[in-house]
């Protein structure tokens, strides 16, 4: 598990340059804290943009497959189904729950605690036994595209419980910026947005704001 996280925090840093797809450009590159925790960037696959719209990189199987692939969580040729591109979202969503309670030191919805404890106990290792008629016994592995889902919810999963009780918990915030509503762990007392992007727009929103002030008085 720990090669594969680091796998895919490495893969990640090239990612910057590489995302190439018109969701994957309406989205800001990587919020603070998303390069060392993988589900601080899972939970932020989702988010609105100006001009009323939401951007969900998970969305269809073909874009949730990019998204593993892209983090080292999935092979090249993975498949996956829409079935599974629904439990990436599944947990997607809950994760966004546990670090909102997180941040405002609320209690934690518990069918969300209990969905990633799910996801994190399920990693599928065993092989099953099948027999087949002519050829007699055998074992194989759950169909690749569930057991690749499942491997990477699982990794998904045990990197969220680390990221809500670790110390870095502490300075985990949603992005200042309306709309945006991205997840980030501050790197600074006073700046709390998740991108260049968002900052400027917050900032162009205070000049306009102090603009339109200025010309009412
Ligand atoms: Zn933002």
């Amino acid at each position: 598990m720990r090669v594969s996280r680091l796998k895919a925090i490495d893969n990640m840093r090239t990612m910057k340059e590489t995302q190439t797809s018109e969701s994957a450009r309406a989205v800001p590159p990587p919020a603070p804290g998303a390069e060392r925790y993988p589900s601080l960037d899972f939970a932020n696959s989702v988010v609105s943009v100006p001009g009323g719209r939401r951007v969900d990189l998970l969305d269809s199987p073909a874009a949730a497959t990019r998204w593993l692939v892209e983090r080292g969580l999935a092979p090249e040729d993975a498949r996956l189904w829409d079935f599974c591109a629904g439990k990436l979202r599944g947990l997607r969503d809950r994760t966004r729950t546990l670090i909102a309670a997180r941040i405002e030191g609320a209690p934690a919805d518990p069918e969300a605690v209990d969905a990633l404890n799910d996801a994190l106990t399920r990693v599928p290792t065993a092989s099953l036994l099948h027999w087949d008629p002519v050829g007699g016994p055998y074992r194989a592995a759950s169909h690749p595209a569930t057991q690749i889902v499942d491997h990477a919810l699982a990794l998904l999963a045990a990197d969220a419980a680390e990221l809500l009780t670790a110390p870095d918990a502490e300075r985990l915030t949603a992005c200042g910026s309306p709309p945006c509503d991205r997840y980030l762990i501050r790197t600074h007392p006073r700046r709390h947005w998740c991108s260049v992007r968002c900052g400027d727009r917050a900032r162009a929103a205070r000049a306009y704001a102090r603009r339109t002030r200025a010309a009412a008085d």
